[in-house]
């Protein structure tokens, strides 16, 4: 289901857009794990950051997309785990993504805060289980820390309820967004402790906040922005509509937002349309038709890793170059479409 990489043939045509070189591009694979989060960082130097793990259960199946991505990109052992937090979607395939390919360094944000959900406890206790067999480097990741992952930069902005105090580079200014913003419920679960982080390669900017909610995210972005702006947003828990709020997703801007939302998680109408309407929105893409979204609310075909009907698991892929050019392959169409890089 991964064709091999046709770069090498393609850059011999002269006058053609050069994809970017993939010996010098990040890739970025957006592994469909049926609404939950499972995301592949690989570098130019090979070196992999991957956010989240997808669920438990269902013989394998995420941990046979994982390693399928992984296979794509020509690595054979994932340096660095990092999960969000301890929800079933996200580090419910810790141990079978583990029996299945090497892994370095697992990254959380410490202890689970949602004691009291039976389910929390298991995934936790089934992670913890994993790191006391002391096979793996562990680290628990502070809000403004740099990951020790070479080649691009991760910089971590939220984790375990605590944010960045001061703006980043880029960010810092008053975020109009907020005057008009209603405050949301406090959250209580573990997804407001979500380790959220920046990652920059080059001149591109990606921001993933797992599945932050929108407390958290006006603690974040308001009445100062701290982030700046993006290039491409993972549009927070699976574009759920208690995240994703307009102080965040209007202030940062993105060029692209991606949403990995599954057919009946996430992708709801609010946060669908607060992405559409953000400024300097190029494109949003989806790696499921949302039933909720209907015919109103999902994007067009082309922008659709998976439609409705059987599961077939497509994936949407990333390939950026340094110099904040882009482009999104989707796994089903086979189609690739390219971003320039910003002029400034
Ligand atoms: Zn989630």
């Amino acid at each position: 289901m991964f064709a091999a990489p046709l770069g090498l043939s393609l850059g011999l045509f002269a006058g053609a857009a050069p994809a970017p070189e993939s010996h010098k591009a990040l890739q970025i694979y957006f592994i469909d794990v049926e609404g939950g989060q499972s995301t592949l960082f690989v570098t130019p130097e090979g070196k992999s950051l991957l956010i989240d793990t997808g669920w438990p259960g269902n013989s394998g199946r995420d941990a046979d997309r994982i390693a399928a991505a992984a296979k794509d990109a020509k690595i054979s052992k994932i340096d660095f785990v990092l999960i969000t937090h301890y929800h079933d979607d996200h580090v419910g395939g810790a141990p079978q993504l583990a029996a299945k390919i090497p892994v370095g360094t697992f990254i959380d944000h410490g202890e689970n805060r949602e004691t009291n959900s039976a389910g929390a406890q298991r995934v936790f206790a089934a992670y913890q289980e994993l790191l006391a067999s002391r096979k793996y480097k562990h680290i628990t990741a502070k809000p403004g820390e740099v990951l020790p992952i070479t080649g691009m930069q991760v910089r971590v902005v939220t984790a375990d309820g605590e944010l960045i105090e001061r703006p980043l580079p880029g960010g810092g200014k008053e975020n109009a967004s907020c005057a008009n913003a209603a405050k949301p419920p406090v959250d209580v679960t573990e997804n407001p402790r979500s380790l959220g982080t920046l990652i920059t390669f080059g001149k591109l900017r990606i921001l993933d906040l797992g599945d932050l909610t929108s407390d958290k995210e006006m603690e974040l972005m308001c009445p100062m922005n701290k982030i700046g702006a993006v290039d491409i947003y993972v549009a927070s828990h699976h574009g759920s509509a208690n995240s994703g709020s307009a102080p965040l997703v209007h202030a940062i801007a993105p060029r692209v937002a991606i949403m990995d939302n599954g057919a009946k998680k996430g992708g709801s109408i609010a946060a669908w349309d607060t992405i559409e309407k953000s400024p300097g929105l190029e494109d949003l893409w989806q790696l499921h038709f949302s039933e909720e979204g209907g015919s109103e609310h999902n994007v067009a075909a082309p922008l659709l890793a998976n439609l409705q009907g059987p599961d077939t698991g497509n994936y949407l892929k990333v390939t950026a170059s340094a110099d904040g050019s882009f482009d999104v392959f989707n796994s089903r169409t086979r189609e690739t479409k390219k971003y320039a890089a910003k002029k400034n």
